[in-house]
């Protein structure tokens, strides 16, 4: 089963959300949990999110993969700037347990400076504060170009951080195609080296979802550009070998490409015509 989807706009609600991934042959979206820039979030509508839980058994949607704004940097050297991304994360977490057992995935942020081990201490720091015992959701760490001073750009990065977080049982890897091959990761060349030392030096089994993005760069530019499948310095070969492989069956894959709805129905449906499952 090739589980696919891109981001969608929650501005209409969850069951709209869950009917426009239908219409577009998706059974999985992302969508930010608020505005991307940040900002407060929409009350929770506790009859629309019944009517898409019921909805998305119905038509077996795969784990949703929400998206917390970009503006979220638990590293910052602002304390203000740490104190947003505490509250945001929070009250995003409180927020998706009305859609119980989904993950949550947010970029690691910018040490700004500071250097990668404070960077890592406090985002070690916030999700030792976030997490709880009871949530149901699993927070993803997502893979980064390591553009300016971002952490995330290396497996041994997010690796750190995980080994720093109490409730690690909580937390997986989200990786993103366009910036893992940013980072200097030859998914191109070598898509099983890469694998092996993902497994290597954080664990397969840490690996819960994938962004799917060509790239408008080449290889190790630590830009972050994303291009359409494709059309970009990791061409299409190389995504059919990723959804194809043994090893990334089941995952929940998002394309974060530039496109509209139409352009996404197009992607999926050339990957689903491309997978041998
Ligand atoms: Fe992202
Ligand atoms: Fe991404
Ligand atoms: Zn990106």
């Amino acid at each position: 089963m090739l589980n696919i989807g891109c981001h969608l706009s929650a501005s209409k609600g969850y069951l709209h959300m869950g009917k426009e991934a239908t219409d577009i042959g998706a059974n999985t979206f992302a969508f930010f949990t608020r505005n991307p820039r940040g900002g407060s979030a929409k009350a929770i509508d506790t009859d629309d999110v019944k009517a898409f839980l019921e909805y998305a058994k119905e038509h077996s949607f795969a784990m949703l993969v929400a998206h917390a704004p970009y503006t979220l940097n638990a590293c910052s050297n602002k304390e203000e700037t740490r104190e947003f991304a505490l509250n945001t994360m929070k009250d995003d977490l409180a927020r998706m347990e009305y859609t119980p057992h989904q993950y949550y995935n947010f970029h690691p942020g910018s040490h700004v400076g500071q250097g990668e081990e404070t960077g890592i201490e406090l985002i070690t720091k916030q999700l030792n504060t976030v997490l709880t015992k009871d949530m149901t959701t699993t927070v993803l760490l997502e893979t980064m170009a390591g553009k300016g001073s971002e952490i995330g750009r290396s497996f041994e990065e997010l690796k750190a951080i995980i080994d720093g977080v109490e409730l690690d049982e909580k937390l997986g890897v989200c990786l993103d195609t366009c910036h893992v091959y940013d980072a200097g990761y030859d998914i191109v060349n070598d898509l099983d080296g890469v694998l092996d030392e993902f497994d290597r030096v954080i664990g397969l089994e840490r690996l819960k979802a994938m962004h799917m993005n060509d790239s408008k760069n080449p290889f190790e530019s630590h830009k972050d550009r994303h291009e359409k499948i494709g059309e970009g310095s990791i061409g299409l070969d190389t995504m059919i070998k990723i959804i194809n492989h043994p090893k990334l069956q089941g995952l929940p894959i998002i394309l974060e490409t530039p496109n509209e709805l139409d352009g996404y129905a197009h992607e999926i449906a050339v990957l689903r015509n491309a997978y041998n499952g």
